[in-house]
């Protein structure tokens, strides 16, 4: 290994692979590390859920190979945690007490799966999380020998694990603390909806539950709740929430909240030391979602390089039901606290439909869609673009209103969209030439079989920008 490289990323992550590809682009044949823990090359994790259910081959989410990245010529040293960061030393020392030096360092290890200590005997045989490709590939094979499965969390990857398993053959039943599912993407409306449609799937859903302990002598057997319900389960998948990876920060001295405390440069409170990804907390927010540590990479790593670049503000939450069958889309604020403000409601139930829009000041601020797959595109737009619908507020609970008729001006013929997924822009003028795509191509004459160049997702997961 090189003792020492000019940019030393922590991470072989989305925020990792991204900072070090935006680095290698601007600065080609900069020295660029990537210390990855896991054994594995770079996968997308988004797909975990869709691995497990044996939608995708594992080959099929190895998203960038290791020849990537010796032509992109960056050095990946895989199965290599770090166990100590020196800021003063401009060094880190690896778990096998190798040393790396570096110029400019970049945190991007992500995060874990929070574990509840409240909840007893998580320790048995047959408990999981699913971060990881080792994760999915113990649950895999865990669940070839069991008939049920209860998962602990309704939030997206809760579910998207538990469709998951059902796709298995298993039994799963949800189990969620909050008295709705999704807590942070929907309200009470479009919850209700939302779990009717989770529940015909044939998936049971319990709510309003505090698990207590993990039944079972040694081996999982089902999940003990509050009251003396008792949930049964031979598989317990623990989807309780994220918790950024900052303890090497937090025992080298930097700044760390729920988070390493990054500013518009995404720098950290050391020197050369900057961070990205599920680690960061940017003006109070570990985002943990995938647009948000695209961004980050891109203006930490051009900091890195001392390349004059528009800071970066913060990213709209927007979160896509990945795996149901089921179209549903949150962006912005969708429980909005405070004055000011006015929501918009269109609830079709026999349909499947559900739309909230939310006004702050008569700007457009959040939106929920189930259902209305056309309107995720314009509605993004409009948010992105903080649009005033004050004038036409009157309409915005009409059933079939098309908010493309919203967006201000004419739309231009050749429109650029942007993956939600992890930030790729697809532009027309350039086409996508790795996918065979001449430039001048419109996206909607794209084939139904291509998909993102940059992170593998499909074309229904893109949203048209604002132009
Ligand atoms: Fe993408």
């Amino acid at each position: 290994m090189r003792a020492h490289a000019q940019y030393v990323i922590v991470g072989n992550g989305v925020a990792g692979v991204n900072a070090a590809k935006t680095i290698v682009e601007a600065k080609p044949g900069a020295g660029t590390v990537v210390l990855a823990a896991e054994k594995h090359h770079y996968y997308n994790r988004w797909q975990l859920p869709a691995f497990l259910a044996g939608e995708l081959a594992q080959h099929e989410i190895l998203f960038y190979p290791p020849r990537w990245y010796e032509d992109h010529g960056i050095t990946v040293h895989l199965d290599c945690a770090v166990a100590q960061l020196d800021p003063a030393g401009h060094r880190v020392v690896l778990c096998d007490g190798r040393q790396v030096s570096y110029e400019r360092l970049l945190l991007a290890a992500g995060s874990a799966a929070v574990v509840p200590p409240t909840i007893a005997g998580t320790e048995k045989q047959g408990v999981f999380v699913l971060r990881t490709l080792d994760d999915a590939l113990a649950i895999k094979a865990y669940a070839a020998g069991t008939k049920e499965a209860a998962v602990i969390g309704g939030g997206l990857l809760g579910l998207e694990a538990a469709h998951a398993l059902h796709a298995l053959g298993l039994a799963v039943t949800v189990i969620e603390f909050f008295p709705r599912l999704l807590p942070r993407q929907l309200d009470i409306a479009g919850a209700e909806l939302f779990r009717a449609m989770v529940e015909a799937s044939g998936i049971r859903v319990i709510t309003g539950a505090v698990c207590q302990e993990i039944l079972g002598e040694g081996r999982a057997a089902g999940v003990g709740l509050q009251g003396g319900e008792a949930v049964s389960g031979g598989l317990v998948l623990i989807s309780a929430g994220i918790r950024s990876r900052s303890q090497l920060a937090q025992a080298a001295g930097l700044e760390v909240k729920r988070g390493v405390l990054v500013n518009e440069r995404l720098q950290s409170s050391a020197p050369d030391v900057y961070a990205a990804g599920d680690v960061a907390e940017f003006s109070g927010q570990v985002y943990g979602i995938i647009p948000a540590a695209v961004e980050q990479a891109r203006v930490a790593a051009l900091s890195m390089l001392g390349v004059d670049s528009a800071p970066y503000t913060g990213t709209v939450p927007l979160t896509t039901l990945k795996t149901m069958g089921i179209d549903l889309t949150s962006i912005g604020e969708v429980n909005p606290e405070g004055g000011g403000v006015q929501e918009y409601r269109v609830v079709r139930r026999e349909k499947g439909l559900y739309r909230k829009i939310v006004l702050r000041d008569g700007r457009i601020v959040g939106a929920i869609l189930i259902g209305d797959k056309a309107n995720v595109s314009p509605v993004t737009r409009l948010i992105k673009a903080g649009a005033d619908l004050s004038a036409q507020a009157d309409q915005l609970d009409e059933e079939d209103l098309d908010f493309r008729r919203l967006s201000s001006g004419d739309a231009p013929k050749l429109a650029r969209y942007q993956c939600t997924i992890c930030g790729y822009i697809y532009d027309p003028a350039k086409g996508d030439l790795e996918g065979s795509v001449l430039p001048g191509t419109p996206f909607e004459k794209l084939a139904d079989s291509w998909t993102c160049p940059n992170c593998g997702a499909s074309r229904a997961l893109f949203v048209r920008m604002e132009e």
